[in-house]
Formats: C-alpha cells, sequence, structure tokens
C-alpha cells in the first residue's frame, strides 16, 4: 500500500495547495473512508482509502507509465493470440501485472525486431500514431542485392504500393563502421550464417558476400510491413528487420526481449 500524508493526498487531487488543505483538514471537512480526520499528518492508503471532502469523493490523477521493450523475432505485437504464438504482452507480463492498463504503441511485424513502446496513456499512445503527429521511425533494414543509387532515389522519393504512393523518406545503404554496427543491431554480425560475415574487407563497405547490404530508412507514416513492401517495390527484398529508434527515443543499449520504464523527460520528448 502507498501511504501518503493527507494534505499531500489532498494537494496531488488538486482539491487545494498543500497549505491550503492543511487548513481544510483542521476546519474537519474531510473524511477518511466515512470518519472525519481532523489531526495533522495523519496518513492515508493512497490506492484504497476514500477521500472525500465536504462529502464530495476526490481522487488521485491516474499516473500514466510507458515503457520501451527490445522485441526479439519469432514474437507477435498482440496482447494475447488465438493461435497460441509467443506475444510481445508475454515478454511485459511483470509490467502488465503491475499496469493492467499497458498497451502496445502500434506494432512491428513478428518477424521484426527493436523498439515497441507500451502506455497506460492512451492520449499518448493513440496520438503517436496519429498520421499527422510525423513521428519519424528510424528502421535498419538487411536486403537482397545492394539498392543502386536510383533505387534509393525511388524510396526517397516515394514509390507505389498497392495502397498507395510512399511520402518522401530518409533511406541511406550505410557502409563502414555503420554497416558493422547495423549488423550487430541485427544479429547477423560476425558468426552469423549465410551472410559472409567473414569476410572483413567487403563488409567495411557495407556490402556482403551473398550480394546483400544494410540500408536505413527512417519513415514519417506507418503502414502495414511497409519497409518490407518498400524495399521489395525496388527488387531489394529485406532479409532481415530492425526498428531502431522511434521519434526520439532509441533502444541504447537495452538487452533483447527486456523492456525498461521511460524517464519522464523520455516522456516528455514524445508529446
Ligand atoms: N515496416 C515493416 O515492414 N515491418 C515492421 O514491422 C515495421 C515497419
Amino acid at each position: 500500500m502507498a501511504e501518503m500524508r493527507l494534505q499531500k493526498f489532498l494537494a496531488r487531487a488538486g482539491v487545494a495547495s498543500r497549505r491550503h488543505a492543511e487548513e481544510i483538514i483542521a476546519a474537519g471537512r474531510v473524511t477518511v473512508n466515512g470518519a472525519v480526520v481532523a489531526e495533522m499528518g495523519a496518513k492515508v492508503d493512497a490506492d484504497a482509502a476514500v477521500v472525500a471532502v465536504d462529502g464530495n469523493v476526490v481522487r488521485l490523477p491516474e499516473e500514466t507509465v510507458t515503457f520501451m521493450l527490445h522485441k526479439p523475432a519469432g514474437y507477435v505485437t498482440t496482447m494475447s493470440d488465438p493461435a497460441g504464438r509467443p506475444t510481445a504482452a508475454a515478454l511485459m507480463a511483470d509490467e502488465i501485472a503491475a499496469h493492467p492498463a499497458l498497451f502496445p504503441v502500434g506494432r512491428l511485424d513478428a518477424d521484426t525486431t527493436g523498439l515497441l513502446l507500451f502506455t497506460t496513456d492512451g492520449a499518448l499512445g493513440h496520438g503517436l500514431l496519429h498520421p499527422r503527429r510525423h513521428v519519424t521511425k528510424t528502421y535498419l533494414a538487411l536486403v537482397e542485392g545492394v539498392p543502386a543509387e536510383d533505387a534509393v532515389e525511388r524510396l526517397r522519393r516515394g514509390v507505389r504500393l498497392d495502397d498507395g504512393m510512399t511520402q518522401p523518406a530518409g533511406v541511406r545503404v550505410l557502409a563502414g563502421d555503420e554497416a558493422a554496427r547495423a549488423a550487430r543491431l541485427i544479429g547477423r554480425g560476425e558468426g552469423a550464417s549465410g551472410h559472409g560475415a567473414r569476410h572483413g574487407g567487403k563488409r567495411a563497405r557495407g556490402v556482403l558476400e551473398g550480394g546483400g547490404a544494410y540500408v536505413e530508412v527512417q519513415l514519417r507514416e506507418g503502414r502495414k510491413r511497409q519497409v518490407r513492401r518498400m524495399l521489395q517495390a525496388v527488387g531489394h527484398p529485406v532479409i532481415a528487420l530492425h526498428r531502431e529508434a522511434f521519434g526520439p527515443l532509441s533502444l541504447g543499449g537495452l538487452p533483447r526481449g527486456t523492456a525498461r520504464a521511460l524517464t519522464e523527460e523520455e516522456v516528455a520528448a514524445l508529446t
């Protein structure tokens, strides 16, 4: 139980300043679970007590929490899955037990890894997904072949998908250290199979032995499987996809399969 002094409870509930709340208490206007409490310094169970002022029940504003999850591949972005597949929510079981109102902000494909937000704040969650908000999402894709400059230009300007033209996007074929970093984040770096990661010289130019490349894509819209469909449309199917950043937030070193609460500053940066 969360114990709190009565005057603090009243101040947090927006009834009055702490000083004024003390006067209200001293005047015998406050009841806790039906009984008048006029003594200063009384504590209440902030989760369970019924506090009233002049007979009107007052409540603390709901605290909202937002988490970022580093979603591994193979997890669907749903709270539960009728087909019994592993869910991102299962990775958040402890957080959801503590905050049952948590829901995922948008979705990542089951085979996409990376940053997925969960929040109890409906306004924040739905606001972030609103097309007019234009929150930039940053993806790293491992693709087949090496996109030439004209393919990159088409992706930047917009490509035609079956649900219409895409909006302008930030697109770069990564090279050198940036490609090596993308390989690590996507989990296809040294020791990963099938992409010739051992050939340092080739990898240093961002070109894999199997003819693939690492591409950074920054989108301000969020259609279903959009990055995969865009790259497919220009002839470079996606082998692996990772979301590195959502607006101003990036995963940093958050280990795969784990979650952490955002700080107040991080939440403020999102809004
Ligand atoms: N684009 C995709 O293709 N897949 C995702 O999971 C996210 C963006």
